[in-house]
């Protein structure tokens, strides 16, 4: 390597882009000197040294000594001071620093170059001897245990016992003498565990300082906070030398930690603590308590304006909130550290919008730094940071499932449906625990404030249902074992009763025991978010529509400002209770005629589902799904009723009731399929099964025509499910326009409706020029067509192989959950091309769940769909992802 490489920079020669080289610190500190703010006079490291001092087998890379000496030189010669003058002496610190802030987890050395030479002439330069020890003191009590790695309980103990002997209550009560006494018995620690004294060579000092912040790259908290945060392990730390400001010579000095702004709140304050004659650390490290920086106000007038000047500059220099650190040295101030400021997800929001109307960003740059997985976070309840590390501490951790359903859900376990619905209304927050769940647990669900399965992927019922309830869920955790006899779940000792606390994440899949304190969300009054979103709306080329089957499911998507239904699932109505008997009798029935009599009374109940539908969204279309799933679903299953069977058959008790669950059986069992999810449903079951469909587009355009009689404007849109072949759609498609001339011409009124399908068989994609034929929308069910272009069945992949695939890499993603560009993608935008070169005005969207996904939005922006559609809960998410869709795209084309 050739001594000529450059390792040493000083403060001047950087800037804010070198973080690379330089670490965050280090360009921070650059940056601030060359604006011109108060920077004590200091050198960089590189991080490219500590990454050849690692490659050498921990010995310094040629050159890089020789350049520190160098750059010493230069800072002796600003500061006027030299290092390890007995007259004048200079004092550094060596401060870590890589690329990504690790607060705390690297080392920093304090006070370098004192010795017992030097330290007359801090006494003489300072004529304060107490301020001079306390310093060394320091100094010695650092070395030992960041450089020579002794117990820093050996020293504290020192500092400990001293106070209590003295009846002293803080470090400030020391005096001179006892500072004095303390260095010197540290100084005697180290030469006991060590065998050597204490360097009395400034130089030495300073070598051995940056070699150990160098070390502290590896040091294991710092390769733990990495693995968390998934840091690269090879980016190095640099090691950034300073001249030593002291905060702790008295009343007229001091140091501080601010925001610039509130992180928690956003609000525009500074926020922060200082300490009145301390040094550095002494803020965090709970020594003495800390004042909020308000207070500076009072005690130094002078000090915080200049210093509320400086954060402001440094907030239009950097265009976001910074987090600094600073030093008051006997009135005058010093700036040593700055960085963006981490915030939560609502700070994030508010500083956003607030800074847009300061003029410091533009209504583009606020929406696209807004990360949409941040409005998640903000419109569900989430847990206190804090309260969920001490959960973890307290080994209070269980097991981590699947994110099925994001939010934070606190209560107490319960076993069973019943008992969910019990004590749910009776007030008690429960959580829901079952093996999995099936239509019949819904009551239970209603009343359950999150659920917790140990089967079952992220559409199994759990799911699905919780998803459309906006209720956390943590679907398929395997690793519990349930007891619904005993009412327990285990894992590995940890045992769960009925009654016991436990509290969901929804969002990361942990479960735990006990509660986990929770911080609440209002849509009302999410007044910064919303300004947000609207700026969003002008930017986004993608309207966003909601998946929603109940009025008030779309009341909610039309407040989170959703521009239609994409999606109206209507199945959910035949399974409600007082209609299923008869969706039942229908599907069993022997006669045509015998089935229009059940459909006719199944009619009142759907035109009336329609009809709230079309009442909340007055204005906007609304489309309509005819009935979808295997029609044996509708049915008992067949395991049941060959017990219920058998056991009639024993008991010999009740043979009318014996033949009659006979009967049905025979039917269920030649409704039996192998593959249902590929059988006998979507527009099959409405061809096969004829009055079906019929009857529900009936209803439809009855409650259209209805409430357009009461003024309401309505857009129903009639939607042919899993079409793989033009003719299905054509013969359905003729059949049900008929039924809605008809039904105009009874109503004597007309209203604007579309038949269109559902995209979700690769055949359809294929043959998109043909099916834009005969329809008028095609809404691409990515969910059904990522299953049949993989050819994998969602429902058992996800819980046995597919997260593991993610996991060891063999895909990039679940493509249920983000959206397959390169394959499912190909189709989509052969449906599009084809579909528009047949009819250029076919309106194109997509109502599957990755409708809700922001990078799966970004792909639906590129292919020029009309809108997406989402869940309700997810609606802002998507106005904000089309947004950042349609401005990266600027971006990019610039
Ligand atoms: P961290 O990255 O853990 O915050 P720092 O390198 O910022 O570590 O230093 C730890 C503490 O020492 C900080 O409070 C900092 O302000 C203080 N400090 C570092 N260098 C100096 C200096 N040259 N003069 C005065 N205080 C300093
Ligand atoms: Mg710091
Ligand atoms: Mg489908």
């Amino acid at each position: 390597m050739s001594a000529e490489k450059k390792w040493v920079y000083m403060f001047e020669e950087g800037d804010a882009t070198m973080r690379d080289l330089l670490g965050g610190k280090g360009a921070g500190l650059a940056e601030m000197a060359n604006i011109g703010l108060p920077v004590p006079p200091g050198f960089i490291i590189t991080t490219e040294a500590c990454l050849a001092y690692y490659e050498a087998g921990e010995k310094f890379p040629p050159g890089m000594w020789e350049q520190t000496l160098s750059a010493l030189k230069v800072v002796e010669e600003r500061s006027g001071k030299r290092f390890g003058d007995s007259k004048d002496p200079l004092l550094l610190s060596v401060r870590s620093g890589s690329k990504f802030s690790m607060p705390g987890m690297m080392q920093t050395v304090l006070n370098l170059g004192l010795t017992d030479e030097t330290i007359k002439g801090l006494i003489e330069l300072t004529g304060n001897e107490r301020f001079a020890y306390d310093a060394y003191r320091r100094l010695v009590q650092m070395f030992g245990h960041v450089v020579l790695e002794i117990e820093a309980r050996r020293f504290e103990s020192v500092l400990e016992r001293v106070k209590e002997d003295k009846g002293y209550e803080v470090d400030t009560d020391l005096t001179t003498e006892d500072l004095r006494a303390i260095t010197e018995e540290f100084k005697v620690i180290i030469e006991e565990e060590k065998g050597f004294a204490f360097p009395q060579d400034p130089y030495e000092q300073l070598r051995l300082a940056t070699a150990a912040v160098f070390g502290s790259w590896n040091i294991k908290r710092a390769v733990d906070y990495r693995e968390f945060h998934k840091i690269p392990h090879d980016l190095g730390t640099a090691a950034n030398v300073v001249t030593m400001v002291f905060g702790n010579m008295g009343f007229d000095s001091g140091t501080g930690v601010a925001f610039t702004r509130d992180p928690a709140t956003g609000e525009k304050e500074l926020y922060g603590e200082y300490l009145l004659s301390a040094q550095g650390e002494d803020v965090v490290a709970g020594i003495r308590t800390p004042k909020p920086i308000s207070q500076l106000k009072e005690e130094m007038p002078q000090i915080y304006a200049q210093f509320a000047e400086i954060c402001e500059r440094l907030e239009r220099h950097y265009r976001d909130v910074q987090d600094v650190e600073f030093t008051v040295e006997r009135g005058k101030l010093w700036m040593l550290q700055t960085r963006t400021g981490k915030r939560t997800a609502r700070a994030a929001v508010k500083i956003a919008v607030d800074m847009v109307k300061e003029g410091i960003i533009s209504k583009e740059e606020a929406v696209q730094r807004i990360e949409p997985s941040q409005i998640d976070l903000l419109l569900h309840p989430a847990f206190d940071d804090r309260a969920k590390l001490r959960a973890l501490e307290d080994d209070r951790f269980l097991a981590k499932g699947l994110n099925a359903s994001p939010g934070a859900a606190v209560g107490v376990a319960v076993f069973d449906a019943d008992t969910a619905q019990e004590w749910g209304a009776a007030g008690r927050p429960v959580i829901l625990v079952r093996p999995e769940t099936n239509p019949d647990d819904v009551h239970g669900m209603l009343q359950a404030q999150g659920i917790f399965t140990q089967r079952g992927g992220a559409t199994s019922h759990a799911a699905v249902v919780a998803r459309g309830l906006g209720k956390p869920c943590v679907a398929g955790c395997e690793a519990i074992s349930i007891d619904l006899e005993a009412k327990t779940f285990s894992v590995n000792e940890k045992v769960v009763r009925e009654g016991d606390y436990i509290s969901l994440d929804g969002g990361t899949g942990e479960v735990f025991m006990g509660q986990i304190a929770r911080v609440e969300p209002k849509w009302e009054k999410e007044k910064e978010l919303q300004t947000l979103l609207s700026w969003a709306d002008k930017f986004r080329r993608l309207g966003v529509w909601a998946n929603a089957d109940y009025p008030r499911d779309a009341q909610r998507a039309r407040e989170f400002g959703a521009e239609g239904i994409g999606l109206c699932r209507t199945e959910h109505m035949f399974f409600e209770e007082e209609r299923r008997p008869i969706v039942v009798k229908m599907v069993l029935a022997e006669d045509e005629e015998e089935r229009k009599a059940l459909l006719d009374q199944l009619l009142p109940f759907q035109r009336e589902d329609f009809e709230g539908l079309f009442e909340v969204m007055d204005g906007l279309p609304v489309i309509i799904r005819l009935i979808d799933p295997p029609m044996h679903e509708f049915l008992p299953p067949r395991e049941e009723l060959l017990e219920e069977v058998t056991r009639l058959r024993c008991t010999g008790q009740d043979p009318k009731r014996l033949a009659e669950k006979e009967k049905l059986l025979r039917v269920v069992e030649s409704m039996w399929e192998v593959n249902p999810m590929l059988g006998l449903r979507g527009c099959r079951a409405g061809i096969m099964y004829p009055g079906l469909t019929e009857m529900q587009v009936r209803a439809i355009l009855q409650a259209a025509c209805r409430k357009a009689k009461e003024g309401i404007e309505v857009h129903p849109e009639v939607m042919i499910p899993l079409v793989g072949h033009v003719n299905e759609l054509k013969v359905e498609r003729e059949k049900l326009e008929k039924v809605a001339k008809d039904v105009m011409a009874e109503e004597g009124i007309e209203v604007d409706y579309k038949f269109g399908t559902m995209i979700e068989i690769p055949r359809a994609a294929l043959t998109a020029d043909e099916i834009a034929k005969y329809a008028e929308f095609f809404s691409f069910g990515t969910n059904d067509l990522t299953q049949m272009t993989y050819g994998v069945s969602r429902d058992d992949a996800e819980g046995k192989f597919l997260l593991q695939y993610v996991e060891r890499g063999i895909l990039p993603e679940n493509p249920f959950q983000v959206l397959d560009r390169e394959g499912v993608g190909q189709l989509m935008r052969v449906t599009v091309e084809r579909g528009r070169s047949t009819r250029p005005d076919l309106e194109i969207g997509i109502c599957g769940e990755h409708g809700g996904d922001p990078s799966s939005i970004e792909f639906c922006h590129q292919l020029g769909l009309n809108y997406v559609s989402c869940s309700p809960f997810r609606v802002p998410i998507a106005r904000l992802a089309a947004a950042r869709a349609a401005l990266g795209e600027v971006e990019r084309d610039k």
